[in-house]
């Protein structure tokens, strides 16, 4: 993964198939000046700001502003994946205006849980089109197909499959060892899969290294790369240990850094 200096004029939709920002990937809370989870994920023209971890917002907004995204996807609401949508809900309320609600999809019950949040009944449906997800819903933007798959964390998560143009990109969301992560990375192009547990957890609600290097391999996954890494974690160790189960590439996300397919 290469780190390239956030700017608006990067930004050509329609040079690549799919392209991936990271904003933030530290793992169940922050590091220092390391956001939690959020990307950018942009295919065919669209746009959807994946998962809105503390910090990512700030990141979102060097790439494009809340009028240029298509939607919000939200995995689950474990803070260090949802804390910045109130502040976006502010940005859209008091600052950039759109025309049209921006669509929101997320866990049951996410709007009101953003409601409670900003302590303020209806704030959420003033701003977003509020759309739940279910297990194994499959949706279009444009020419962009989005799959949901529920995984096992604890909470309702739900990771998601996106394919364009013949490319798939698969991300784990949270979630320890379960067969929705088959279905989401079976033969994906780049698989995006969290490693947020240093051993095997009894809860289970996280993925191992190994874990996630064994899924790449019996997927069929061609690209892997690691993320939600604990802050005191070093990431070339987890590469390495991914590394012993497949032999694809393996890589370790990083804030700022853009993923291309093909
Ligand atoms: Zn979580």
């Amino acid at each position: 993964v290469t780190a390239a200096r956030p700017s608006r004029e990067v930004i050509d939709v329609g040079k690549v198939g799919m392209r991936l920002h990271v904003l933030g990937c530290s793992g169940s809370y922050p590091g220092p000046r390391e956001p939690c989870s959020g990307y950018l994920l942009e295919a065919t023209g669209k746009r959807i700001w994946l998962d809105a971890g503390g910090g990512t917002l700030a990141g979102l907004l060097s790439y494009c502003s809340l009028s240029d995204l298509d939607a919000i996807w939200i995995s689950h609401l474990h803070p260090d994946h949802c804390t910045d949508l109130p502040l976006a809900i502010n940005a859209l309320v008091l600052g950039t205006k759109r025309s049209e609600p921006l669509p929101v999809l997320g866990p049951t019950g996410w709007a009101t849980h953003m409601d409670a949040f900003l302590a303020q009944p209806g704030a959420t449906a003033t701003a977003f089109e509020v759309i739940e997800l279910r297990d194994r819903q499959r949706m279009t933007l444009g020419n962009l197909v989005l799959e949901a798959a529920a995984t096992v964390h604890g909470i309702e998560t739900y990771g998601l499959r996106a394919s364009a143009a013949g490319l798939t990109m698969a991300y784990s969301a949270d979630s320890g060892p379960c067969p929705a992560l088959a279905y989401l990375s079976e033969g994906s192009d780049l698989f995006l899969c969290e490693a947020g547990a240093k051993n095997p957890s009894p809860d289970a609600i996280h993925l191992t290294p190994e874990q996630a290097g064994n899924l790449a391999a019996s997927s069929g996954a061609r690209r892997l790369v690691l993320t939600h890494l604990l802050p005191d974690v070093d990431p070339l160790e987890a590469r390495m240990r991914a590394a012993r189960s497949f032999n694809g590439d393996v890589e370790v996300a990083v804030k700022e850094g853009v993923l291309e397919l093909p």
